[in-house]
């Protein structure tokens, strides 16, 4: 039987709890009464659970759950999506659907060819970004929800410090593929994820590589980012010959990772 899934934001060994619109939508539209079953995600694991108490309250709702037995749970992928700010609509598009396919986290960033009027009002959107990634991993059944940064310059992003392998989708590129980058990545990793630990493969236990994948705005890179790009060891990639919209090349891009990690 598949139960809905649940992400709570608070918990601890024996309960969870889901507050605020979640709790509210629960309670009144799901009608959620004491002993009713779903499963939990609490800290990135996932637990068949029972309600134990709901309280309709607007806002300030909750409905606690007692958790029953710990499920399996499945990892995210080990990728950190660096995506150049453009038109929000379609960018909050990519990040649901890069939720889907099971991105670990997704880092906005200020590029050159950002439009002036997205970029200040960015950091004011990103609340929207964290709640729309919320939703589509409770919606994919995922146990864990991606990390959203606040977003920054590009340049930052691009000179931090990083234990994740950096690719960049560069539509100029001819000869690596992302194909080509993630095998020659997976057959010399010796351990990491999208932010420096370790985590299950494909063929069981063999750890996974960490990547960072960076996708540009409608106007693609600017010449002097592409070499700050190289000058820090961002290695080049090509998606194919055809000029792809960058939240088709997030999803390619991760649909790609995906077939030779999952
Ligand atoms: N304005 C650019 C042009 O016309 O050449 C297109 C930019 S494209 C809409 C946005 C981003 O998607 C690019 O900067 C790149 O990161 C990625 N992208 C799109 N197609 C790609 C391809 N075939 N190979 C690699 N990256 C691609």
């Amino acid at each position: 039987m598949t139960y809905r899934r649940w992400i709570a934001e608070h918990w601890d060994q024996k309960s969870a709890t889901i507050t605020g619109a979640h709790a509210e939508h629960l309670a009144r539209v799901l009608r959620a009464q004491p002993g009713m079953e779903a499963d939990v995600v609490a800290g990135g694991r996932v637990f068949h659970a029972q309600v134990e108490a709901v309280l309709l309250d607007g806002e300030n709702s909750e409905v606690r759950f007692r958790l029953v037995a710990e499920l399996e749970s499945d990892p995210a992928l080990p990728v950190t999506l660096v995506l150049a700010v453009y038109k929000f609509d379609r960018m909050e598009w990519a990040i649901e659907k890069a939720t889907e396919l099971g991105v670990a986290a997704v880092a906005p960033v200020i590029a050159r060819r950002t439009e002036k009027h997205l970029a200040q009002a960015a950091a004011k959107r990103s609340e929207r970004w964290r709640r729309i990634a919320h939703e589509a991993a409770q919606q994919a059944r995922r146990s864990d929800v991606p990390r959203v940064f606040a977003p920054i310059a590009l340049a930052e992003r691009v000179r931090a410090a990083s234990a994740s392998t950096r690719i960049v989708l560069a539509e100029q590129e001819r000869s690596t593929t992302l194909r080509h980058a993630v095998d020659d990545v997976v057959n010399t990793t010796k351990g990491g994820t999208a932010e420096g630990g370790t985590t299950k493969g494909k063929a069981g236990t063999r750890p996974l590589p960490a990547l960072e994948i960076a996708i540009g705005p409608e106007g693609g890179w600017a010449p002097d980012e592409e070499s700050l790009f190289d000058a820090n060891g961002w290695r080049a990639v090509s998606l194919g010959p055809r000029i792809l919209r960058a939240e088709t090349a997030a999803i390619v891009a991760l649909a790609v990772v995906a077939s030779v990690l999952e």
